[in-house]
């Protein structure tokens, strides 16, 4: 894909930029080696300092940086505020608490003194995605930067951008040149990158595929890796649940950023006695929502990112239509220019059919009756992902179920799955493995060095 600022609504080409060629590779790899022998040996309070500097630039400049995301990748104008609003969150959070999750841990044992001491790794490579296009680098660079190690973004390839404008605002909050740089490389650079010496690690948020192109290159060089990657994330809701609550925030949670998340909810299972009453105001909410321009505050759903995930989107349609499920609402294009797709929702998907499983990275849902917990809770686990999962019940024995039984990395009771810095995030099965946030994130790219200290006689020998 060519590196290009395509405006979703217009289709209008806004900037294209060149890949960088090998030897400007080159030298920003020598520039992040050299910068990590520096950043290092900083201290807490200095990094942290540069760490809040960045926070005020996303809070005072946020409608600048959410314009430049709306128009590369199309989400609503409010909610790009918000994600910049949310960056200088989990800035703050690791510039507060990086030092205390990084302090030396003492450990009693047969030892003088032994202790767990935290060190940082070096240059680490960050693969990223384009719907939450600062977000997802900022809850990667904030603790990576915080814990000594060096960033290098390859970004998506229709966000450059929003790449240059993160590299730019650690550049000013004070960060030496090489402890942040982004890298305009398309994904057949990132082999190359990765099997250089110097990058020491890489992170990915992305597709499954990529996920499992990345881990294996660095695999063959036994580098870790933290993979953030796909999900059919269920939300359940049974006849104890709130049901008001439930429809609203099911339709916020398949509709967030026009239906491209990761953890959006994507398979409404719903308890027998419920189903009719959710489905009737499920429809009506979805239907009322204000497909738009995103860059209007009102606008609701704005267009997907690109031509292809309105395709890819059509075709998963066609398959649920094909394997028995019928359309409530939507299952079209809208009638005007630029990449957009009605809020749809599918009820009667055969679950035997692969679609009923897959992701769907747009604002389609799906519909499940269920008997039972048992149903629910096999139907919700019944698909290769295992990123979030929500469940609406009142009753006590039903939330302890869903908690154990649920395969996934965080489940929500009474709530929308969301990320947050004080939790950590990531996911089982095929979405990945690793976390990112809270402590678990900042401790992925760091040396756990066990050190143990004996005690040794004194030396007597005074043979001199
Ligand atoms: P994608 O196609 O996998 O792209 C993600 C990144 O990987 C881009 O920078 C892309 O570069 C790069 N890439 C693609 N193929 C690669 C390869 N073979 N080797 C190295 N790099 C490669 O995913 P996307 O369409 O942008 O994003 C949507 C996916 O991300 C969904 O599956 C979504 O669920 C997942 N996601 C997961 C999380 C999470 O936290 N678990 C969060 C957000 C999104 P190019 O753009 O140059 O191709």
């Amino acid at each position: 894909m060519a590196i290009a600022s395509i405006n979703p609504a217009t289709g209008e080409t806004l900037k294209t930029f060149s890949e960088l060629s090998p030897p400007q590779i080159e030298e920003k790899l020598q520039l992040a080696a050299d910068t990590f022998r520096t950043h290092r040996r900083t201290s807490f309070a200095d990094r942290s300092r540069m760490m809040q500097r960045a926070a005020e630039i996303l809070e005072s400049e946020k409608l600048e940086f959410a314009k430049v995301m709306t128009n590369e990748m199309g989400k609503p104008i409010k909610a790009a505020v918000s994600e910049a609003e949310k960056c200088a969150w989990v800035c703050r959070y690791y510039a507060e608490n990086a030092q205390r999750h990084l302090a030396d841990q003492v450990v009693e044992t047969n030892a003088r003194k032994s202790y767990v001491h935290f060190q940082p790794l070096g240059p680490v490579l960050a693969v990223m995605p384009w719907n939450f296009p600062f977000w997802q680098v900022f809850r990667f660079a904030a603790p990576a930067l915080m814990a000594g190690n060096v960033g290098l973004l390859k970004h998506a390839s229709n966000v450059p951008q929003c790449a240059l404008a993160i590299e730019d605002i650690f550049t000013r909050a004070g960060f030496p040149q090489g402890a942040f740089q982004t890298l305009l490389i398309g994904s057949g650079a990132v082999e190359a990158v990765l099997n250089d010496g110097r990058v020491v690690a890489a992170t990915l948020t992305g597709s499954e595929p990529a996920g499992s192109s990345v881990a294996a290159t660095a695999g063959k060089h036994i580098k870790k890796t933290v993979l953030e990657l796909g999900g059919s994330d269920p939300f359940i809701v049974m006849p104890s649940g709130n049901l008001e609550e439930a429809v609203t925030t099911a339709v916020k949670a398949r509709t967030i950023n026009n239906g491209q998340s990761c953890i959006a909810a994507k398979r409404f299972i719903v308890a027998a006695e419920i189903y009719a009453e959710f489905g009737r105001r499920f429809v009506s909410q979805m239907q009322a929502l204000r497909i738009g321009d995103p860059m209007e505050e009102s606008t609701e759903i704005g267009p997907l990112a690109t031509p292809q995930i309105v395709k890819d989107l059509e075709e998963q349609v066609k398959k649920a239509v094909a394997s028995g499920a019928r359309v409530l609402t939507g299952g079209r294009r809208p009638d005007r220019p630029g990449n957009f797709y009605e809020p749809t929702v599918l009820v009667d998907v055969d679950t035997a059919s692969p679609v009923s499983c897959e992701e769907i990275f747009g604002p389609v849902a799906m519909l499940f009756r269920t008997s039972s917990i048992d149903e629910a809770i096999e139907i919700a686990n019944a698909t290769p992902f295992g990123l979030g999962a929500a469940a609406w019940t009142n009753n006590a024995e039903e939330q302890r179920r869903f908690i154990e039984e649920l395969e996934a990395g965080s489940v929500f009771i009474n709530g929308m799955v969301a990320s947050d810095p004080r939790l950590p995030f990531g996911g089982v099965k095929r979405s990945g493995y690793g976390r990112e946030l809270a402590e678990f994130g900042i401790r992925e790219f760091v040396n756990i060095k066990t050190v143990w200290i004996g005690e040794s006689k004194v030396n007597t020998d005074d043979t001199e």
